[in-house]
């Protein structure tokens, strides 16, 4: 729950209060926040701090806020811009060491497989689900057995033999009794820094940087369009630099139009744009690094290879995720397909390449029919170019087909013109061996022939949400 909205809600900051088994904290410090990490300021209005620092926040209001540091008497030392994904609200939920907020599945179990975390470890997330609520996550046996927290009025628990008043409580009692097939928990999980939301609180609003601030390292991935580097900003920042093929064929108007758009979108399932280079050529479009590249070849590769049909299903959710963000934006992608989704450090699944891809695209598909993505498409966008929310859910069906096989390729038999004609007969794919029935009646849906037939991203996403949790 963002800490800004909390204070704006006395009710849900009762809510949290109960949640939590908090004290009333004191009314003279609602601004009052402590540090989860340390931060090193890299310009010079940006602020340092020590994990541990109290902060008293001034402005909130974007990725980035303004804070002052406190010392233990309440004295206010020195004060500027801080990124507010590394505090959290002083005596807040969050700012127990075992509260991991918002987190899917997936990541929970990166955390907690890491280095530094042994059998036992925990953390309590709220899961990215909207029907589900609390989990508690532990490491057990070298994997990691998720509990749904079950919360009434006044209760938790994950065991009804067992009811708490608040989550600290809960966490107490299982510090020192067995958890049903699990036993009792031990040390918190490490926490992992985030990344900071931009590449300084300057350039959420200058897009425009010269490409003599961004330095090139390895090369990351080639594809039609681009070549992608890992490269780092002003020497201290990561990002990805993809630099264009051919910028000549672009409509330059329409690419800046497309860039003001881009700045708007932002959620947690979709690539952050971060800047562009266009005022010499090559272009360069700048977004956040995504350590284990596209899903495609994730899949394919040996970590792909360990994930569970829970994850599997958990990867799709978090596209339809993204995806739905991008529907109630209005906003087409027009190329969905796992090449075209991105794994983080901690498995996150950001989808990628939507926006600008059609400006960047389009000219080759005019010029080269042989790049438009057939298998994907829905037939409505390959007969007459209408694309939709509606025909990017047909490539989702796609997407999904992709992540159950593994990064299979699909309709392996057909060529590109076969899959069009055999779709348009009413052909559809056969269920992929191992395939759960959910799924595969959500790729059906999805490749409806009537538009309006299929789901929309949003019930996409709460029908993947129903994936299983360990029994208290
Ligand atoms: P194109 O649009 O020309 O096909 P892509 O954007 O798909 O190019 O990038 C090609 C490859 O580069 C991807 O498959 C992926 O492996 C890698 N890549 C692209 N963007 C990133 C990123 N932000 N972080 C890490 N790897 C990336």
């Amino acid at each position: 729950m963002g800490e800004c909205l909390r204070r704006a809600c006395p009710c849900l900051e009762t809510l949290w209060k109960k949640i939590s088994g908090e004290k009333i904290p004191s009314v003279s410090s609602p601004d009052l926040y402590v540090a989860l990490w340390s931060f090193s300021a890299r310009h010079r209005d940006e602020l340092s701090f020590t994990e541990g620092d109290l902060l008293r926040v001034t402005t909130c209001s974007g990725d980035w806020w303004t804070a002052r540091r406190t010392d233990r008497t309440g004295s206010l030392l020195d004060s500027g811009i801080v990124p507010h994904n590394y505090l959290v609200r002083a005596g807040s939920l969050r700012s127990q060491p075992w509260f991991f907020g918002q987190m899917n599945r997936i990541e929970a179990q990166s955390h907690l497989l890491a280095a530094g975390n042994q059998d036992g470890s925990f953390l309590i997330r709220q899961s990215e689900k909207d029907n589900v609520g609390h989990v508690l996550s532990v490491r057990s046996s070298s994997r990691v057995k998720h509990y749904k927290i079950h919360a009434a009025s006044d209760s938790f628990f994950v065991d009804p033999s067992q009811i708490f008043i608040s989550l600290v409580e809960l966490v107490k009692f299982y510090g020192s009794n067995s958890l049903v097939n699990t036993g009792r928990l031990g040390s918190v999980c490490r926490r992992k820094q985030p990344d900071t939301p931009d590449l300084s609180h300057f350039t959420v609003d200058e897009w425009e940087l010269p490409q003599e601030q961004f330095t090139l390292e390895e090369e990351l991935g080639t594809g039609y369009f681009a070549d992608v580097y890992r490269g780092r900003w002003k020497n201290h920042i990561d990002v990805a630099v993809k630099i264009l093929k051919s910028d000549s064929e672009l409509n330059h108007r329409e690419f800046q139009r497309e860039v003001q758009i881009l700045k708007r979108l932002r959620h947690r399932h979709l690539i952050s744009l971060f800047a562009v280079c266009t005022a010499a050529s090559p272009y360069y479009i700048i977004t956040e690094l995504m350590e284990k590249g596209s899903l495609l070849t994730f899949l394919r590769g040996p970590e792909g290879a360990l994930q569970d049909t829970g994850a599997l299903v958990d990867m799709g959710a978090q596209v339809a995720d993204g995806m739905s963000y991008l529907e109630q934006q209005n906003s087409i992608h027009r190329d969905l397909a796992a090449r075209n989704v991105l794994v983080g450090g901690d498995y996150i699944c950001k989808v990628a390449d939507f926006g600008l891809a059609r400006v960047i695209k389009e000219p080759f598909y005019i010029s080269d029919d042989k790049k438009i993505p057939y298998k994907w498409c829905a037939p409505e966008a390959i007969s007459h170019g209408k694309f939709s929310s509606r025909s990017d859910v047909w490539s989702f069906g796609v997407l999904l087909y992709e992540i159950v096989t593994y990064g299979g390729i699909p309709y392996p038999a057909f060529s590109n013109q076969e899959v069009y004609q055999q779709v348009t007969k009413g052909y559809r794919m056969p269920a992929p061996p191992t395939c759960p029935d959910l799924l595969y009646g959500l790729m059906l849906k999805c490749w409806s022939h009537e538009p309006d037939e299929r789901p929309s991203f949003k019930s996409l996403k709460l029908q993947l949400d129903g994936s299983s949790y360990e029994m208290g």
